[in-house]
């Protein structure tokens, strides 16, 4: 049987233990049927991966016990995604993928065109924190507030280069150049980005326009595409 994989908002370490909230208990005694002497593996987003016996298991609650780590902490590459979101579902398959294909921090923003005007941040940390549960990762990206994307962008870190993924240049040879340092993928909403803010973007140091090839592609689409492509050249593969 597949071993159960847990996040816990706790910081983790060897014969430390770990009590578990209502939510936590019923997913693993009610749902995944673990009992005491059980063993699973636990994560915390910042101590890497230990396993732990079930002590005490309840109704309502339960106490883990951590015994050695099992992976260390993995940090992935120094790269922000950030896209206008969408409607629920597609904002949630956003924010999965871009955790299981490893960015640090996810930065939802709002574009002249966006049609969304708020975010539910808990429900987006909610599907990153299952996402690396089920996809083995020991982070889970930190998740900022909708923001404008002019604000944004008037504080953007000079050191920070943006690949800006601009349907504009869907058919022309735009590769992604090679440039050191951190990095940060730009995608826009289902209306594209405006001329004036296409216009500012390109006049950026910073900015790097990026074709994501000849086709126009749905914008959960191309943050994955961006994504896959980014990791490939400059990333972790
Ligand atoms: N409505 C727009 C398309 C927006 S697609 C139009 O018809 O022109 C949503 C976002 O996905 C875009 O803003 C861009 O960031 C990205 N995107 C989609 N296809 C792309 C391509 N071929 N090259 C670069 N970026 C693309």
């Amino acid at each position: 049987m597949a071993q159960v994989r847990l996040f816990v908002e706790h910081p983790l370490g060897e014969g430390q233990s770990v009590s578990l909230t209502r939510e936590q208990a019923h997913y693993l005694f009610g749902v995944m049927r673990l009992g005491p002497g059980d063993s699973l593996l636990l994560f915390d987003g910042r101590s890497g991966e230990f396993r732990a016996k079930v002590a005490e298991a309840g109704r309502r609650g339960g106490t883990l016990i951590c015994a050695a780590q099992t992976r260390p902490l993995r940090m992935p590459p120094d790269l922000w995604l950030m896209f206008a979101p969408i409607r629920k579902a597609r904002t949630d398959f956003i924010v999965e993928k871009a955790t299981e294909l490893g960015a640090a921090r996810i930065r939802p923003v709002q574009t002249e065109f966006t049609n969304a005007e708020r975010i539910r941040r808990d429900r987006l940390r909610a599907h990153a924190i299952e996402a690396a549960e089920q996809c083995g990762g020991t982070f889970v990206p930190d998740i900022d507030d909708l923001a404008r994307l002019d604000t944004v962008l008037d504080g953007w870190p000079a050191d920070r280069n943006l690949m800006f993924c601009d349907e504009a240049l869907a058919g022309q040879a735009r590769p992604l150049a090679h440039r050191p340092g951190p990095w940060a993928i730009l995608i826009g909403p289902e209306g594209g980005f405006s001329p004036a803010e296409r216009a500012r973007l390109v006049a950026m140091v910073q900015a790097v326009p990026v074709s994501l090839g000849p086709r126009i592609l749905r914008a959960d689409t191309a943050a994955v595409a961006a994504l896959t492509l980014w990791q490939s050249r400059l990333g972790d593969w």
